[in-house]
């Protein structure tokens, strides 16, 4: 098998390597079907594969607790050492093959600086090495290695199959026998003790219940085919299956109101019919595997390669693969159980308080969980673009996300609190903790309860000052929250969202269409219309430019909007028509000087006056207003007023700006304040310009739905707000307490500070003054 200087043709190697990876597979199958004890089936496993792959030595190294790989069977090294021999993960070079669960293979091994020399097996006579990681669902097993006497290169051809064995090992591992179980589940010792992990926002909000592993690992069974086309018509039956339940869904979810849902499932719908992917599996199949074992190598791969990739929208293909992947598993485990009679759980033997925890999720699969008995997510994985944060959110399930290697922390049934507020997850704590947790919870559904009931009283500080509160949507399904919560009106309408979810570009029709049902949706509250603020962390899937050394600062946004003037009239011309004749708000992100405005504003003149001459009807009012992103606008302000409406200013990148501190970075999470006296010094002045020259000023960056910040905002002369809707009923609390001149006068005196932060002073002002904080 071992491929040495080969003169075949391509097609000729390719059908040589298939002939020998089934003789090779039905060796094994033949092994695994004997009742042979797991040690002597692990002896004979690796006395086949020495010979069909023509090695010296074929080692198998398996995982145990503590993080070691030992060696458990082995043709061609001393036999002395068989459970002798141990390695730490990362220690040598077969630790790094499990370190970084991807094969090596190395025509000299010994000169590799990584080699790690065991006297005990006397390797020393064997040059060159091949290794495979032993994978079950993401899971490194253990380390299948291959040596050499002589030093030969090894082929893409017989790496491929060496990670195909791996598969099959990996199953007789887990088959039970070789290790006691609790050593290949949860890892680090840490497995019953209480954790606390943090994690990342994805979805706020707070959940107590029991875990439930997403996808539980279930033993395939067969791995090695005994006639490769009954599988391949297994796999053309499972796909079909699959096929239609997914349109089943789409059409569910479109009939019950549709929106944007429905285009997050369209495409993952569209990724289901990937031939280069089916086609991935096809082939695997026809070196000997089952469908199953076919569909778990094609993921093997696709996780090997999501490793290597850091473009987020990449990687979430990537991830919809995989969930695909574990679809195709259910559908053709199905077929088998269709066949023996047997069927796996079912929605109904899950908890009723569910706290679902995967490495990662495709929307489609939230949607596959009974709502009411779904009470939160955590997730290895995951970004707040992902398609699962946004269905979450909008359907108001919390998930923590990136919780680092939860699904090796924690079994099924353990108790989980999941805390979206604060990005934190709990797993197992003990009675106190859940009963104090309990009450904060009843305590928030209460406040929740209190904001709704709410929702009609004005939003007026007690000195009568008139706060508006607004709300920042980005999808369809965002808009019923603008009457629960009572907002005025959509002050940030983020066009950049539902384009990021689809997979092509939107023509005109289509965004009009898009703008017209937000229209309908407001019924008549007023709607601020942002045109598309992409680049930097916004990526659209069909709009690929060159990576940037510094995408926050780059192309972005406007520049994007100006140097490509026909997607910025097409957009406009989208908002004319949904307008219809009723009032219209754009605005402009990222806008740094006053050319800029002007060059836009052109864009919407020609649009208005070829809206004009096909006789349609132009906004009854049209207010044109712009981001206040970027620190050099105050430098502009008496330039740029006379030609906006509005501003509304973006603090989330006017405060990465500001202080020249990136908003993404951990490190720097929290360092600098909004609540510094420079910083709410430039709101100020923002403020003072806007009232002197009557032009309509609010804040729409995260700050704004926090009440404190809030608080502070209305101190430096802020009367509108834009926050995320669950924010409305907490600012507008604070907002019907509040003494909006006693705080101006108390931060006038303030602002001069040389404090890092005015925080402690405002909340003892808000104690002092009895401000619902
Ligand atoms: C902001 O920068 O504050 C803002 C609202 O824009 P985005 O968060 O969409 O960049
Ligand atoms: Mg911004």
């Amino acid at each position: 098998m071992l491929e040495h200087k080969d003169t075949n043709s391509p097609t000729m190697k390719e059908d040589k390597a298939r002939g020998g990876s089934r003789q090779l597979l039905r060796r094994l199958r033949d092994i695994m079907a004997t009742g042979e004890g797991a040690q002597e089936r692990l002896d004979r496993l690796v006395k086949i594969i020495a010979q069909e792959m023509h090695a010296d030595v074929c080692s198998l190294y398996v995982r145990r607790a503590g993080d070691v790989l030992e060696l458990f069977a082995t043709e061609g090294l001393k036999s002395e050492s068989v459970h002798q021999t141990r390695l730490r993960i990362g220690e040598g070079i077969v630790g790094d093959i499990a370190a970084y669960a991807r094969p090596f293979a190395l025509a000299d091994a010994q000169s590799h600086p990584h080699f790690a020399y065991r006297p005990e097996t006397g390797e020393e006579s064997f040059h060159s090495l091949m290794g495979v990681p032993i994978l079950r669902g993401g899971r490194v097993m253990g380390v299948l290695v291959v040596q050499n006497r002589e030093e030969s290169e090894y082929s893409d051809e017989t790496v491929e199959l060496m990670e195909t064995v791996g598969m099959v090992v990996a199953e007789v591992i887990a088959a039970g026998g070789v290790v006691r179980r609790r050593e290949q589940a949860p890892v680090d010792g840490l497995a019953l003790k209480p954790l606390r992990i943090d994690g990342v926002q994805l979805s706020s909000g707070l959940a107590m219940g029991r875990a439930v592993l997403h996808r539980p690992l279930v033993p395939i069974g067969k791995m090695v085919a005994e006639d490769e086309a009954h599988e391949q018509r297994r796999l053309d039956y499972a796909l079909a299956a699959m096929h239609t339940k997914l349109d089943h869904m789409v059409k569910t979810v479109d009939d019950a109101g549709g929106g944007d849902h429905v285009d997050i499932l369209k495409t993952y719908r569209m990724i289901a019919e990937d031939r280069g992917w089916i086609q991935r599996i096809r082939d695997a199949i026809g070196t000997g595997l089952t469908a199953e074992g076919a569909v778990v190598r094609v993921q093997n791969e696709t996780r090997a390669r999501m490793a290597k990739v850091q473009d987020n929208y990449l990687r979430e293909r990537l991830l919809d693969l995989e969930d695909l992947a574990f679809r195709l598993l259910q559908h053709l485990q199905e077929s088998n159980a269709n066949g023996n009679g047997q069927s796996g759980p079912t929605q109904a033997d899950l908890p009723k308080d569910m706290i679902v925890i995967a490495r990662s999720m495709g929307p489609a699969e939230l949607l596959d969980y009974d709502r009411e008995r779904l009470r939160g997510v955590v997730l290895e994985e995951g970004s707040s673009t992902a398609h699962v944060a946004i269905v979450a959110r909008a359907l108001d399930i919390p998930i923590v996300g990136r919780v680092s290697r939860i699904l090796s922390r924690i079994e099924p049934h353990d108790r989980i609190i999941v805390d979206g507020n604060n990005a934190v997850c709990f797993v197992r704590p003990g009675e106190e903790f859940r009963r104090v947790f309990a009450t904060s919870m009843e305590l928030h559904e209460q406040r929740l309860a209190a904001y709704a009931r709410d929702r009609d009283l004005p939003s007026v500080t007690c000195d009568g000052a008139n706060i508006t509160l607004n709300m920042n949507a980005g999808l369809l399904i965002d808009m019923p929250h603008l009457h629960e919560t009572g907002a005025c009106g959509v002050g940030l309408y983020r066009t950049e969202v539902p384009f990021m979810v689809r997979s092509e570009y939107p023509d005109v029709k289509v965004q009009a269409d898009l703008y017209a049902r937000v229209y309908e949706q407001a019924e008549g509250k007023p709607v601020v219309f942002r045109t598309l603020d992409i680049g930097g962390d916004k990526v659209l899937p069909y709009f690929q430019d060159q990576a940037e050394e510094n995408p926050a600062m780059g192309w972005r946004a406007i520049r994007v909007a100006l140097d490509r003037p026909a997607m910025l009239r097409q957009q406009l011309r989208a908002m004319i028509h949904a307008a219809n004749g009723q009032p219209l708000a754009i605005m402009f992100p990222m806008i740094s000087d006053v050319q800029e405005l002007l060059n836009a504003k052109k864009a919407l003149n020609k649009e208005l006056d070829r809206a004009k001459d096909r006789g349609l009807s132009l906004p009854s009012d049209l207010s044109v207003g712009i981001m206040f992103e970027v620190p050099s606008l105050a430098f502009q302000m008496d330039a740029m007023l006379p030609h906006v409406d509005f501003i509304s200013i973006g603090s989330n990148d006017l405060l990465q700006f500001f202080f020249a501190s990136d908003r993404g970075n951990p490190r720097l999470d929290k360092r600098y304040e909004a609540l510094s006296p420079a910083f709410l010094s430039l709101i100020r002045l923002i403020a003072d310009k806007c009232r002197e020259k009557g032009v309509s000023l609010s804040v729409c960056g995260e700050i704004a739905g926090d009440p404190l910040h809030a608080m502070a905002l209305i101190g430096v002369g802020i009367r509108q707000l834009s926050m995320s809707p669950r924010s409305i009923g907490p600012v507008r609390s604070m907002v019907r307490t509040l003494d909006a001149k006693a705080l101006e006068a108390f931060l006038a005196v303030n602002l001069d500070s040389p404090a890092h932060s005015l925080r402690s002073l405002l909340i003892a002002f808000a104690k002092d003054h009895k401000i619902f904080l």
